[in-house]
């Protein structure tokens, strides 16, 4: 058996605070750097679209060659192939007599059987897999040597101050020394969307700001919103914001792939602390990465009830799937001008404002009362921060079969546009044809009687659609 180890990476594509690269470089005289390209990943859902989309498989492909030239100059490189893990680590194990695989642990059913998997490969010629925990904030074996992951409170500020009280965040790991590739190794090249099957999409000026996968581009957003334009000490009030870079640190990319960690982040918020000002806002982001970490202990909580019907508290579905009914929601033709921004921005760029999300959520399945497991495959198509833990985890809170407290949480669409879009402003963005309508009207088009329709030049059923919803008994009720 040779002196080498194979680091499989996953969604931890960085070189900072990496533990199974770290590792790997300190235990072995040689390393060899995988990424696998995995099909499934690119095969389409029940729902009849990919899993993932173009927005995060441009992204995707950036942070592979943004790792490959870090890795580079490390004095390795990034062996990238294009098929199962489970095949391709164990052919890669075997023909460099490798002595272990070190990879990073993921939290959900497709991962796990990954790694089952390949341990079984591996298995057969008696090379260990050996995973670190490395995506959340807090540790996950500090965590559950104080509480079994049994005992996970269903909710969230229950588990805040049980973090906040009783568990430290472990320091980060540095970048490691330089790395030896052993001898004959293929390293591969790096596909091009097309050759996933994937068309490039069209950059949209109106997009919040462009997303660069790496994590030289993580640290340098990281360096803008905390040190540049000093935005993090205002974070908690602009946090709700809709339009715009500078309105919250659009980390969530860089934070889904892995390539920056939620401790480096810690850590530069403790320095901005120290050296700039401690306040409500620099607590509220990490506030927010408390929120990331929950989804992902939850889903080890629950397993599969994350994805199922009636999610983590296992009820009856309650909602239908109308294809037709559905795509005006995913198109963002509903007829309701705030959802229809919404969903026409993530069309567009990728990217939904957390408060977008809450609202196209709830409306698709409180007020539409459509599957939200639709919904949530449609998000995990084109959101360039897809997360399966941030993401199912959301959908089962908004569509109360989560961990929300409150019964029947409900996000009233008019009641939310008073507060977050006043002056329509983002509606007009997004739906151009509106852009006349006065403010009183911008966001109930529906109101319009047919002169005005023809004075605005709106008319409902030719410029912008007729609600999908029975509206009356909407604004009435709220429902
Ligand atoms: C239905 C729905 C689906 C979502 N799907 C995803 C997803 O797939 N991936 C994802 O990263 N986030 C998801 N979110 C959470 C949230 O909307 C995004 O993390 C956030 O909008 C990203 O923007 P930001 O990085 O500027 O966030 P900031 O406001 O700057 O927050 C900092 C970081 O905290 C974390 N965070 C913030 N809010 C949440 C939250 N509610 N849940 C979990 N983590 C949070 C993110 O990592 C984020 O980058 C979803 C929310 C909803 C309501």
């Amino acid at each position: 058996m040779s002196n080498t180890i194979i680091v499989w990476f996953r969604n931890d594509l960085r070189i900072r605070d990496n533990e199974a690269l770290y590792r790997a470089v300190q235990d072995a005289q040689t390393v060899i750097p995988v990424y696998c390209i995995d099909p499934r990943q690119f095969a389409k859902t029940p729902f009849g679209f990919t899993k993932t989309g173009p927005f995060r498989a441009q992204f995707l492909l950036q942070c592979l060659h943004d790792l490959r030239y870090s890795l580079q100059d490390l004095g390795a490189d990034l062996v990238v192939k294009t098929g199962k893990p489970e095949e391709i680590i164990f052919a890669l194990a075997k023909y460099h007599k490798a002595k272990a695989v070190y990879c990073h642990q993921e939290a959900t059913d497709e991962e796990y059987r990954v790694e089952d998997a390949l341990i079984n490969h591996l298995d057969t010629i008696d090379v260990p897999l050996e995973m670190f925990w490395g995506s959340t904030l807090y540790h996950y074996d500090d965590l559950t040597a104080l509480l079994p992951i049994e005992n996970l409170p269903d909710v969230f500020t229950q588990f805040r101050q049980f973090a906040e009280t009783r568990l430290q965040v472990r320091p980060t790991y540095p970048v490691p020394p330089p790395i030896t590739l052993p001898p004959n190794v293929q390293t591969g090249s790096i596909p091009a969307l097309q050759e996933l099957g994937l068309t490039p999409p069209t950059p949209d000026a109106r997009a919040v700001m462009p997303f660069t996968g790496g994590e030289t581009a993580a640290l340098l957003r990281l360096k803008y919103y905390l040190w540049e334009k000093d935005l993090l000490k205002s974070y908690e009030e602009t946090r709700n914001r809709l339009i715009g870079g500078d309105y919250s640190s659009k980390l969530s990319a860089w934070l889904a792939l892995g390539c920056i960690s939620p401790r480096t982040i810690y850590e530069e918020v403790q320095r901005y602390e120290q050296e700039r000002v401690k306040n409500k806002s620099t607590y509220w982001l990490i506030f927010e990465l408390l929120w990331r970490d929950y989804f992902r202990f939850v889903a080890v909580k629950y397993g599969n009830h994350l994805f199922k019907p009636g999610g983590l508290k296992q009820l009856p579905p309650n909602t239908t799937y109308q294809p037709a009914l559905f795509e005006r929601w995913a198109k963002g033709q509903t007829g309701i001008p705030f959802i229809d921004a919404n969903m026409r921005e993530l069309n567009a760029t990728g990217f939904m404002s957390n408060r977008g999300r809450q609202n196209a959520a709830s409306f698709l399945v409180k007020d539409m009362k459509q599957n939200w497991q639709a919904g949530a495959a449609w998000f995990e198509h084109l959101l360039i921060d897809y997360d399966v833990c941030s993401n199912y985890g959301n959908w089962n809170y908004i569509a109360g079969i989560g961990n929300d407290p409150r019964q029947d949480r409900y996000f009233n669409v008019l009641s939310q546009t008073a507060k977050y879009d006043a002056k329509g402003e983002f509606v007009k963005l997004w739906c151009p044809e509106l852009r006349k309508l006065p403010s009183g009207r911008i966001h109930e088009p529906y109101l319009l009687q047919p002169p005005e329709q023809r004075y605005v030049g709106v008319v409902l059923g030719v410029q912008y659609p007729h609600p999908c919803i029975d509206i009356t008994h909407w604004r009435a009720t709220g429902k």
